[in-house]
């Protein structure tokens, strides 16, 4: 991650830059605001930036040693904090157990939710826990910082979702803040800054990273097809500029599930009460894992929720494509005002049992059950 890579936000990048070539770095600083925004880019391209070989007026070279490690989030005096969930295999609850998961997500989608990241324990994620960081995560940190550094003049602890930091790591961290052993960096993330305690947070420096612009997120994707792009810029809104998420719909597309197939399908096989149907369809969606199935949920309530606004004839700015836009006018008659509340209602539910690990096969099933019953009811007030 480079700062060229993070659309907009030259404000932000300048005073980073500045602070650097100036040798006025505040060692411990705080990213903040709303979910889907460039506070965690913004972090770790300033750690980059501090610890690469050949700085530009602008940006990092890109290609130093230094630089090349963190390509990959690798710089061996990089130290990434961020929650974990306690599970049965895995006792010890600090971040470097779960690194390469964590590195891996981050590379694909920078501006990624603690929900992205929950995802991430499936089976082992029993209560639909976000994670937190323990006090064994602060321990961590603070025999890694008695040690030299390795490379860079700098060491950095990077803590994202700071806010999930549980009282006891937060103290310990504060001690840590409060006596930073020499040339460390400390880059806090939090979409909650009132959350902190106020005792580490008084000992911050704040940057407030608002929301992305529309323009900024459109010249994130103007590299793609032009349907593509249509897609971003209609998404933008809709998604309330929040990139992480755009970047989720736009890869979704690519995806080889086409949810809208799925989602026709499965709505005419109940309305049809086609068991045999139903339980192939059932075997489709067990097989296509959790995150998905929670998408497939989440795209589901959309087009019922678009269903309505064409019954009672409101416009929406919200991308449909053609065929969505077909389905949702033949398919609006059998909705009504009883039975849309109750299947979304129920459709909410099921993401709640998913993300619990609840048995998806009878999940499901029970579901297509429920939607059977509401989608005959034939009372129509609209
Ligand atoms: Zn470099």
């Amino acid at each position: 991650m480079l700062f060229k890579d993070i659309p907009g936000n030259f404000n932000i990048k300048e005073k980073l830059i500045n602070s650097v070539i100036n040798g006025r770095i505040a060692h411990a600083q705080l990213f903040c605001g709303p979910n889907g925004n460039a506070k965690l880019a913004l972090a770790l391209s300033y750690a980059r930036y501090v610890s690469c070989q050949n700085k530009r007026p602008k940006d990092s070279c890109g290609s130093c040693s230094s630089c090349k490690k963190y390509n990959n989030l690798e710089h061996p005096d990089l130290h990434l904090v961020f929650p974990v969930i306690k599970t049965t295999k895995i006792k010890n609850t600090i971040s470097d157990h779960y690194l390469n998961e964590w590195r891996n997500l981050v590379l694909d989608n920078a501006y990624l939710s603690i929900h992205d990241w929950a995802e991430e324990f499936k089976g082992e994620n029993k209560m639909g826990q976000t994670g937190m960081i323990y006090k064994d995560q602060a321990k961590s940190i603070s025999e890694k910082l008695k040690l030299k550094s390795y490379e860079s003049n700098y060491k950095v602890v990077l803590i994202w979702c700071a806010e999930l930091m549980n009282k006891d790591a937060a103290n310990k961290l504060l001690k840590l803040i409060e006596e930073p052993p020499q040339k460390t960096l400390f880059l806090l993330t939090t979409n909650s800054k009132n959350s902190l305690i106020k005792t580490v947070l008084s000992r911050l420096q704040i940057t407030n990273v608002s929301n992305f612009k529309k323009d900024d997120v459109l010249s994130y994707f103007d590299h793609l097809d032009s349907d593509q792009y249509k897609l971003a810029c209609d998404q933008v809104e809709a998604l309330n500029y929040d990139l992480g998420d755009i970047i989720k719909t736009l890869k979704n597309q690519d995806s080889d599930i086409s949810f809208f197939q799925l989602f026709a399908n499965w709505m005419r096989f109940l309305y049809k009460k086609d068991i045999c149907k139903i339980v192939d369809w059932n075997e489709k969606i067990s097989s296509i894992g959790r995150k998905n199935q929670i998408e497939f949920c989440n795209y589901s309530i959309n087009i019922i929720r678009a269903c309505l606004m064409y019954k009672i004839k409101i416009q929406t700015k919200t991308f449909l494509k053609q065929e969505e836009q077909e389905f949702i006018k033949k398919f609006s008659p059998y909705l009504n005002e009883e039975n849309i509340l109750i299947i979304v209602h129920k459709l909410e539910e099921t993401i709640y049992a998913v993300r619990r690990n609840a048995n998806s096969k009878i999940l499901f099933f029970n579901l297509s059950l429920e939607c059977i019953k509401l989608l005959t009811l034939k009372t129509n007030k609209f």
